[in-house]
């Protein structure tokens, strides 16, 4: 247990950093969550806002994100585990916050930063056996590795579970993996990426740890995106690449071990979601109060601050789901079906927010140069990735009704 750090003013940080939290959900922080989500704030302030956008259209990643986050430690430092152990994890209120605050700034960085600490990390943690944990999951907490999570085939997305087609054959003590993955975020600078393929004697699906050099894996990224634009997806070719026995996730026997992983880290995505809204609500802020028409700031307009109300009332609903299910997997009575009910409802309310506000901006909020543009571009990846809102639903559905509507 560490030293406890007081923050000073407590108040005017916490009102400053989160202006839209109307319902003072972050007074949930501790005072070294808080300084450390200041901390983060100012460096992506400071050092990434003057060129996000332009990073943006260019489809770049910003030199040394992933290496100064790394460096911020948002799963070791001390500042996190004032009042836990560091065996716990960091809370998952922070958690929240975390991928509330990285996605009001920007919703790509956030999903290059999740799919290594979220999906990949997740699928080396629970699908991983002792030694494996052990041997990998330092390595990723403190980024001296990257990982990345490589499920989607390119004729499998949301029926994947069913039609995997990745083959992966044993040969006395090593598996020979054939097949393509597709969208696979952060792929072309992963060290280790976990791929999911389908035993051929057995039929059921494993899970293996290829390294991105080795013989047989083609990554090349995907041209052409309208959204998330700085994450590099990647297609993966995969031919007859050699894994040791001791490099299969020991853990992963059944389709039901890797959907685990994929509602672990799904309320992430219901955070992000939140967050997305809330960065397309100061973008707006921004523009109203700057902007004139017919003699007076637009801000003055009944029009637009019912819009603008509409997008904090969003905010403010997403923020409480986020907060409420990340006490519920604090407490551990987290589920599948709550973790679908917030990434379809926050994702949905994303859409329409982030709609709202690029209506506000009017035809300067299709200009990359306001990030409302961006917001609303990356809205889209959001709504359709880990689970559509059609598969939420159909999770949903089924825990409502009994009946299954998909395998
Ligand atoms: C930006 C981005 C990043 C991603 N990153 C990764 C990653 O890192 N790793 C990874 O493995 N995957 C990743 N994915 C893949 C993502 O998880 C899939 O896109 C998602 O599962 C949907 O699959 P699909 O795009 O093939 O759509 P499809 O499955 O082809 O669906 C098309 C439409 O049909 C609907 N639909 C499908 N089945 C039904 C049904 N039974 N009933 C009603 N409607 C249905 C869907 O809801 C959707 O609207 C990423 C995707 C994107 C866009």
């Amino acid at each position: 247990m560490t030293d406890k750090f007081v923050l000073e003013n407590r108040e005017e940080i916490l009102a400053e950093l989160y202006p839209e939290d109307v319902l003072k959900l972050s007074s949930k922080l501790t005072d070294g969550e808080v300084e450390f989500l200041r901390q983060m704030v100012e460096l992506l302030e400071t050092k990434y806002r003057k060129d996000l956008n332009k990073h943006w259209y260019n489809n770049e990643v910003p030199e040394g994100f992933f290496e100064d986050m790394g460096e911020l430690g948002y799963f070791t430092n001390p500042l996190l585990y004032q009042e836990r152990e560091l065996l716990q994890g960091t809370s998952q209120m922070f958690q929240f916050f975390f991928a509330f605050t990285l996605s009001r700034f920007d919703v790509s960085l956030n999903t290059l930063i999740g799919v290594h600490s979220g999906l990949g990390f997740n699928s080396f943690l629970l699908g991983g056996s002792k030694e494996q944990v052990e041997k990998y999951i330092p390595a990723l907490a403190t980024h001296q590795l990257r990982t990345c999570f490589a499920l989607t085939e390119p004729n499998h997305g949301s029926d994947v579970a069913w039609g995997l087609e990745t083959t992966a054959e044993r040969r006395g003590d090593k598996w020979i993996i054939n097949g393509e993955k597709r969208w696979i975020g952060g792929a072309n600078v992963a060290d280790v990426i976990p791929v999911y393929a389908r035993d051929v004697e057995t039929g059921k699906p494993r899970g293996f740890i290829v390294k991105r050099e080795q013989e047989g894996v083609e990554i090349d990224v995907i041209e052409g995106k309208t959204s998330l634009k700085i994450v590099p997806n990647c297609n993966i070719k995969l031919t007859n690449v050699e894994v040791a026995e001791e490099d299969r996730l020991q853990k992963i026997e059944r389709f039901r071990d890797i959907a685990m992983i994929l509602y672990s880290t799904r309320a992430g995505v219901a955070h992000m979601a939140a967050g997305t809204m809330a960065g397309a609500l100061q973008a707006t802020l921004r523009y109203v109060k700057e902007r004139e028409q017919f003699g007076n700031k637009i801000s003055s307009y009944q029009l637009v601050q019912e819009k603008l109300a509409m997008m904090q009332v969003n905010v403010t609903n997403a923020m409480s789901l986020s907060a409420h299910i990340a006490e519920l997997q604090e407490n551990g009575s987290y589920d599948e079906v709550v973790s679908s009910i917030g990434k379809m409802s926050n994702a949905l309310r994303l859409r329409e927010t982030v709609s709202l506000g690029r209506g506000i901006c009017g035809g300067n909020g299709i200009l990359v140069e306001n990030d409302i543009a961006r917001f609303f571009a990356d809205a889209e990846a959001v709504y359709t990735y880990e689970g559509t809102h059609e598969i939420n639903a159909l999770v949903v559905g089924r825990a409502m009704t009994g009946e299954a509507a998909f395998n």
